[in-house]
């Protein structure tokens, strides 16, 4: 399950609450060559031991990466992109067997993190993180964020005609307009909004625009207020409220607004749940 733009800010603020202070003891790593050969975690891992007795000065998230910044010139970037368990624990008890990194703190507590798919643990000092390409891709102050104040209906609207690209190349990756959805928020949004995924964005009308800008609003709040998706767990091991109106917990089914038996569709390089008969 995808960690998108609200799961990261609801793991980032927890993290802020209950690590900021804390003085980084000992690291450990498991199970994590195949992350390291396919550039998901840094190459020499000997990197982490410079987050050692660094002090946590504030955790933060931008679109779907977490940044944890030390006092000692060292920062830990996570992206749990398609997938990822980041759990605190009081004490070594309730620490899985199952994780890529886990760090102790000087007080006895542990964070572990455990990638379930593609996504990033980096260990970068200060004047390296722009070389991650998922910190420089979602910090860019340059693209929106839905959660930013600078995300108005009249920058998102301007965006979105100026770009001539299908709904998800616009919304969704590297070239995106805005940070933090990935494909799972993109079938969520467009069903929402009664759009089909390979219309332009440059050819929405000013209704349609509307609608989708109030979809990517509604659907960033909701899932914040109802404490992430159903399938994601945060800190603390609780689990997410919200359930997707599209995407593929809809499989076989009817849509809920006119009864059309929803459809799957191959597009831009994964698969789009939709309803042919509401999304034009
Ligand atoms: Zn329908």
């Amino acid at each position: 399950m995808s960690i998108e733009l609200p799961e990261a800010k609801i793991l980032a603020e927890q993290m802020n609450k209950e690590l900021r202070g804390k003085r980084f003891k000992s690291w450990c790593s498991k199970d994590c060559e195949r992350l390291q050969r396919i550039g998901m975690m840094n190459k020499d891992l000997s990197i982490f031991n410079q987050l050692v007795d660094g002090k946590i000065e504030f955790i933060r998230s931008r679109g779907n990466v977490i940044h944890v910044k030390l006092d000692n010139g060292m920062n830990l970037i996570i992206g749990p992109e398609y997938g990822g368990e980041i759990f605190f624990h009081k004490d070594e008890k309730t620490v899985p067997n199952k994780f890529h990194l886990k760090v102790d703190f000087s007080d006895g507590t542990v964070l572990t993190v455990r990638l379930t798919s593609m996504g990033v643990i980096e260990a970068l000092k200060d004047n390296e993180l722009a070389s991650s390409y998922v910190f420089k891709r979602d910090f860019d102050a340059e693209k929106l964020s839905p959660i930013d104040e600078e995300f108005t209906f009249e920058r998102f609207s301007k965006h979105l005609a100026e770009n001539n690209k299908m709904l998800k190349a616009v919304l969704v990756g590297k070239a995106a307009i805005i940070v933090g959805l990935s494909n799972s928020a993109f079938q969520d949004i467009i069903y929402q909004a009664k759009l089909h995924p390979k219309r332009k964005a440059s050819e929405l009308n000013a209704e349609e625009k509307r609608g989708l800008y109030d979809a990517i609003k509604f659907m960033v709040n909701e899932r914040l207020r109802l404490n992430g998706k159903d399938q994601f767990f945060d800190l603390y091991g609780n689990q997410g409220g919200y359930t997707p109106a599209m995407g593929p917990n809809m499989k076989q089914q009817a849509c809920p607004e006119c009864g059309t038996p929803i459809e799957k569709l191959s597009h831009g390089g994964g698969h789009v749940y939709l309803c042919p008969t509401c999304q034009l």
